[in-house]
């Protein structure tokens, strides 16, 4: 047995508490045979953020991470950025982006499918996180240009996730937050909606973990493949996953059995076109295609099934994993000619390229003919405009269905090229109801006593369907924050 990592010096705390000081060793970690105040399931950034404010709220707290060192974090690790709303520009955002216009934006992407007074309480709350995720040592950078457009409402991790969990280990670790890697919670103690223990697994054996108050931070269940096919049917076999293998919704479901109230439809994901070569897990961020607007797409059938340029790219980009889930062996097929190649940023893989459409269609295994009417019939169908891709342009087609409405032009000039590409899921919004306390709600109606909950495992309180850039991040800090808090109030208690 080895302990996860070195624990910290005597550093000051909130609220004058101090920390423990504790030694890294190979023997059995002591800390596995104490009671907690606070227990935190889980490596991403919920659950970091919630073990950084519970011990700042002086309570002792461990984190169990299901996976090994240098894979902790979740799907946090793929991150760039993260939504606040903030009343005037900063240094690194170039305009305000008001609690209103944020609260408009998700009720348009959720079609109202969102709990009113959780997520607008989450708005108010992300103006803090701003400035509370630095003072945890997180650093921030000006915007990445590209397709996503998103200089003035999203600050991105100077570094990426990565750097970003990096600084929130380092400084829990400074505060004396004990952390397990390799220690996957496999049971709970759970009783009339309070929590006593957690069963983890560790080291090829089984241990007993008690805590005063739980948080749960321990994702969804995107990588549990056989769970995703009891609502999706055998299509999602050809789903690809774009995070991490260790998000199997372990935790999620222990909880629900166990009494927790579930939130949100087990279908609703967020899932994007990725490139259909990218691995089964963990492809992360390089194997997303921004390239829909640029060109068309076709099924296997070389059939078009959807207006590719319905809206800015930032409002659509979540809808094409799921387009892409409902055709034929789920996959699909960008393609677009040599003067869109360089308006987008690339997949790490490169695209399919040919001298004539004929030719694209033989290498991308379509029906040649059928490929070269569909982009016939596009053409055709092209009106005259002026291109702009930052905007709604002129762009269009008349008299065909499905239309593209904005950025159409013909494709026309070799060499033409394609990436094919399959459902990318990023997380699932099946979740635990919580209330503003980030406390879990009992299938009862009742609050639980001790058991809280953040980041993508109650993303569905606050995501009911869509996506809008950036508010994963959104959810699991702001309610890590308070979870942490909360569970270290309710610990003192
Ligand atoms: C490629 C990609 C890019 C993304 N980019 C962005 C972005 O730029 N901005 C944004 O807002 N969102 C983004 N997201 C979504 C974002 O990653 C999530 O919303 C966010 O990271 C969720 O944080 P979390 O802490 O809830 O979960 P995670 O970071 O996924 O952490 C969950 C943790 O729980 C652990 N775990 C699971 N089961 C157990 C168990 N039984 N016992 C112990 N531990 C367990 C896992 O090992 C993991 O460490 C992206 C996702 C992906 C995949």
């Amino acid at each position: 047995m080895k302990a996860g990592t070195a624990f910290s010096q005597n550093l000051p705390l909130e609220g004058g508490a101090s920390s423990t000081t504790a030694v890294q060793t190979q023997a059995v970690p002591v800390e596995l045979t104490r009671k907690y105040d606070v227990l935190v399931v889980g490596g991403g950034n919920a659950a970091l953020c919630a073990a950084i404010s519970a011990r700042r709220s002086g309570s002792s707290v461990l984190v169990l991470e299901a996976a090994p060192k240098f894979y902790r974090g979740g799907n946090t690790r793929h991150t760039r950025n993260m939504r606040c709303a903030h009343d005037a520009a900063t240094e690194i955002l170039s305009g305000p982006y008001t609690e209103e216009e944020f609260w408009e934006d998700l009720l348009r992407v959720t079609g109202g499918q969102t709990d009113e007074e959780l997520a607008r309480f989450m708005i108010r709350e992300s103006k803090e996180i701003l400035n509370w995720i630095v003072e945890q040592g997180v650093r921030w950078q000006p915007s990445l240009g590209g397709t996503l457009s998103l200089g003035r409402t999203n600050s991105f991790f100077l570094g990426g996730g990565r750097a970003m969990l990096n600084a929130l280990y380092l400084t829990a670790e400074r505060l004396g937050v004990d952390v397990l890697y390799d220690a996957e919670v496999v049971d709970m103690d759970i009783r009339h909606g309070t929590f006593f223990s957690a069963t983890v697994a560790y080291g090829g054996q089984r241990h007993e973990v008690r805590a005063s108050s739980l948080v749960a931070a321990a994702g969804g269940f995107e990588a549990n493949i056989e769970w995703l096919k009891q609502y999706w049917g055998d299509v999602a076999e050809n789903f690809l996953i774009r995070g991490t293998p260790y998000n199997r919704g372990s935790m999620l479901k222990m909880l629900l059995d166990k009494g927790v109230q579930q939130i949100g439809d087990p279908t609703q994901c967020h899932a994007v076109a990725i490139d259909a070569r990218a691995p089964k897990f963990d492809g992360g961020i390089i194997t997303r295609l921004d390239c829909v607007v640029f060109g068309i797409v076709v099924n296997k059938n070389a059939e078009r099934f959807y207006d590719e340029g319905e809206d800015i790219w930032p409002k659509r980009y979540a809808i094409w994993g799921r387009l892409v889930a409902a055709q034929p062996d789920q996959i699909a097929y960008i393609i677009f000619d040599g003067p869109s190649l360089e308006l987008f940023m690339p997949s790490l893989y490169p695209p399919v390229k040919a001298d004539t459409i004929q030719e694209l269609a033989g290498k991308l295994g379509l029906d040649p003919q059928a490929l070269e009417k569909t982009v016939e019939t596009f053409n055709q169908a092209v009106r005259p405009g002026t291109f702009d891709h930052t905007i709604l342009d002129d762009c269009r087609t008349e008299g065909l269905t499905p239309p593209k409405t904005h950025w159409a032009r013909k494709i026309q000039t070799a060499p033409f090229y394609a990436y094919p590409v399959r459902p990318g899921i990023t997380f699932t919004y099946l979740g635990t109801r919580v209330n503003k306390e980030a406390r879990m709600i009992m299938a009862n109606g009742q609050p639980s006593a001790n058991m809280f909950a953040a980041g993508e495992i109650m993303a569905g309180n606050v995501l009911g369907k869509g996506y809008a850039a950036g508010i994963g991040m959104t959810i699991g800090s702001v309610f890590g924050r308070i979870a942490g808090r909360e569970a270290a109030k309710n610990a003192r208690n």
